[in-house]
């Protein structure tokens, strides 16, 4: 099965099984916005909690705040986002479809690179065990060329993007003979920038004064209650603020699911450190969040770094870490390491010092912020796409399981009485009645054992356990376990600590 195959049926899973529902589906849907349904809700508060417990439980001198969605509109000036959160977007006049100019660049140089990996395991094939990639990358005629060629895009792509030139963004698109994938064709119009803010009306003024913007990102709710925080949490230089919340962004091209919405959730954490003291605090930042990543244990080969060459208005260091999706590695989390800027600006446009007294040097500054910005849906797909299995067993019979890590599930233990006479289903919720307050305990007692242990499988539950006529007498159940699908026998009074023990 191609990755697309299992991409398409990991979507109508997560959807049968009430994970996922586009939004609004009754009216056909709306698009690039989901709704999380009764086992998604649950994942998606499990990761939420897995974070906050990470950067906020653990840590002494990181807080964590709500602010609200609406800010003051001055925010989104002194941010830069009025300005320059922009997208460069270009349309194909056949087609009528709209993309972004620089993501056509980088599939165009995706597909170069493409052609370099086939030709190293041609070569690979070819020298069998005698193989040298490091020397066949570095001598190979057509490797050689194709490199060049992706590397001289992307360079001018870079340039063209930090100065602003749309005209030349443009010109490349042209220059590598870039085709509507729709139409077919190069009928491009020029390329224009586009802001990715939401805008609404504050109360019932609809003139230009009542514009606010739904956030683009949950930081700067932070950086505007840096102060607050600081002062009434006593907090001392380097501190963490943390937040969960919603952002928006009108995306010009939406796709691939819950990866790139809307209307998203993002989990984020600014870090305020001493100037001069930002680059150890952002190498610092960088690995312990790919610790967390590497503790849900999707697989360490599934994460990597990416560098960013083009730095936003507000960073002088960024990276990325990504995912290897079903549709390849792209982006999961940013690490940025966002200098004084936000902070001075605030300063700036309010008027108001954002300054921290540092009573070790004796010196008042305006601190440096490292921030670490988490997509949640990406993370929720992140968690589903290496869970989701479709498996043959020894049997001859098939199944789906999502292999969710057991901290995260959305259901940690089913409880199933055998069969629904005899007086079973009454132990058995008798034992549900002890453990729910302990963790999502799920009830079922439809259809065959076989049955309801697919369904548990499906959903990703780590543990089941099933009452017969011999736990009448003593006490002892049955425990299944979703990824061995082995079996023990063991005391009721143990399964709380076994169901424990692997969260
Ligand atoms: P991209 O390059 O993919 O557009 P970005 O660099 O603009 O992402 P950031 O501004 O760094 O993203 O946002 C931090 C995190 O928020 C991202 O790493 C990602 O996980 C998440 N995120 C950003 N945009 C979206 C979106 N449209 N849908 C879902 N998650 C998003």
């Amino acid at each position: 099965m191609t990755s697309e195959e299992l991409f398409k049926n990991l979507i109508a899973h997560a959807k049968e099984y009430g994970f996922i529902f586009p939004s609004s589906e009754i009216y056909d849907g709306l698009s690039a916005v989901y709704d999380y349904g009764q086992m998604g809700v649950e994942l998606k508060n499990n990761i939420k909690n897995y974070w906050w417990n990470a950067m906020v439980r653990q840590h002494d001198n990181i807080v964590g705040i709500d602010s609200a969605i609406f800010m003051h509109p001055r925010i989104w000036e002194a941010s830069g986002h009025v300005g320059a959160f922009n997208d460069p977007l270009i349309d194909n006049r056949d087609s009528k479809k709209r993309y972004r100019a620089d993501v056509l660049l980088e599939e165009h140089i995706a597909k170069i690179e493409d052609k370099i990996t086939k030709e190293v395991e041609k070569g690979r094939k070819k020298f069998g065990g005698a193989f040298d990639e490091a020397q066949f990358r570095a001598t190979h005629p057509n490797v050689l060329r194709n490199a060049a060629k992706a590397a001289e895009i992307r360079e001018n792509m870079n340039a063209a993007l930090n100065a602003n030139d749309l005209d030349v963004l443009k010109q490349l698109i042209i220059d590598c003979e870039i085709v509507c994938p729709v139409s077919g064709s190069r009928n491009w119009t020029d390329v224009r920038q586009f802001n990715l803010m939401f805008s609404t009306q504050l109360g019932s003024v609809s003139d230009e004064a009542g514009v606010i913007y739904l956030r683009p990102e949950t930081a700067q709710g932070i950086f505007v209650n840096f102060l607050n925080v600081q002062k009434t949490g006593r907090m001392k230089i380097p501190f963490g603020i943390a937040q969960i919340g919603k952002a928006f962004r009108n995306e010009i091209v939406a796709r691939q699911f819950i990866f790139r919405m809307r209307e998203f959730e993002q989990m984020e954490m600014q870090f305020f450190v001493r100037p001069g003291e930002e680059m150890k605090w952002y190498e610092y930042w960088k690995n312990e969040r790919l610790r967390w990543h590497q503790s849900l244990g999707l697989g360490n080969e599934k994460y990597r770094f990416h560098d960013h060459e083009k730095l936003a208005h507000y960073a002088n260091a960024a990276a990325d870490i990504e995912f290897n999706f079903p549709f390849g590695f792209k982006e999961l989390e940013g690490i940025h390491s966002r200098t004084d800027f936000d902070l001075s600006r605030h300063q700036e446009f309010s008027g108001r010092k954002q300054q921290y007294f540092d009573s070790e040097t004796n010196e008042n500054y305006v601190p440096y912020v490292i921030e670490t910005s988490i997509g949640l849906d990406r993370t929720f797909l992140a968690v589903l796409s290496a869970a989701y299995c479709e498996e043959q067993l020894a049997n001859g019979e098939e199944r789906v399981v999502l292999r969710i890590p057991p901290v995260l599930a959305p259901v940690k233990l089913a409880v199933l009485p055998l069969v629904k006479k005899d007086g079973l289903p009454e132990k058995a919720r008798e034992i549900l009645q002890t453990l729910r307050s302990d963790f999502n305990c799920q009830y079922d007692e439809k259809d065959s054992i076989g049955k309801r242990y697919r369904r548990q499988d499906a959903i990703g539950t780590p543990f089941c356990i099933t009452i017969d006529h011999q736990t009448l007498e003593d006490n002892r159940v049955t425990i299944r376990y979703r990824d061995t699908m082995q079996q023990d026998r063991l005391p009721v009074a143990e399964v709380a600590v076994a169901v424990g023990s692997f969260q």
